[in-house]
């Protein structure tokens, strides 16, 4: 079972769907009458974005880019690379990342760089969870903000470990010893 591997739940399936509730209801009052574009990263922030949209009442496009960040294991390579590209044009477009979560902050500040050369008429973005112990690029331009976790590797709601956990409807800290076995 997944849940034997789960330290503690931090953020409940309740908790989440409120929160997305509301930022989504904000949202739709700040980009009232503007062309607005989620950018949504794969893989994580799927579960994120499903339910972020719905809670969205102003018409919205959405894209997805895949960059990889992580290797197999928990730690932070720095190394970012674009896997798939978004499909549309964002020159002009007011434009919202919806992120899973932000620790260091690399990759975020790698995808700011790459999409801000596009032109967008705006930049911004939207994250769940945030793990700011660990930043180490600061001045991102987070708009939207869930939570804030602590330096603990979590998982679940879209967040995996070695591409299991997704799945949990809850956000949660994973045992050490799932990790620290391997
Ligand atoms: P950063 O570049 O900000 O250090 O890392 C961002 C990416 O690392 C996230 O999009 C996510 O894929 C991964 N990541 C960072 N912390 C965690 C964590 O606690 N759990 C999981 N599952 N992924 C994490």
């Amino acid at each position: 079972m997944l849940y034997e591997d789960i330290e503690n739940i931090l953020i409940s399936e309740e908790e989440i769907r409120e929160k997305a509730h509301e930022l989504g209801q904000t949202i739709s009052e700040d980009y009232a009458g503007k062309d607005l574009v989620l950018v949504s990263v794969l893989r994580g922030a799927i579960l994120f974005v499903a339910d972020l949209i719905r809670a969205i009442s102003i018409p919205l496009t959405v894209d997805f880019m895949a960059i990889s960040s992580y290797g197999p294991s928990t730690d932070t390579s720095g190394i970012v690379k674009v896997v798939k590209d978004l499909e549309e044009n964002i020159m002009g477009k007011h434009v919202l990342i919806v992120e899973d979560i932000i620790d260091t902050g690399l990759t975020l500040n790698y995808l700011i760089r790459n999409l801000r050369s596009r032109e967008p008429a705006s930049l911004d973005v939207c994250v769940l969870l945030d793990k700011s112990a660990r930043r180490i690029v600061y001045n991102l331009p987070i708009k939207y903000k869930g939570f804030d976790v602590p330096d603990a590797f979590v998982v679940g709601y879209g967040l995996d470990y070695r591409q299991k956990y997704r799945n949990l409807p809850f956000v949660g800290i994973l045992k050490k010893a799932v990790y620290e076995e391997e």
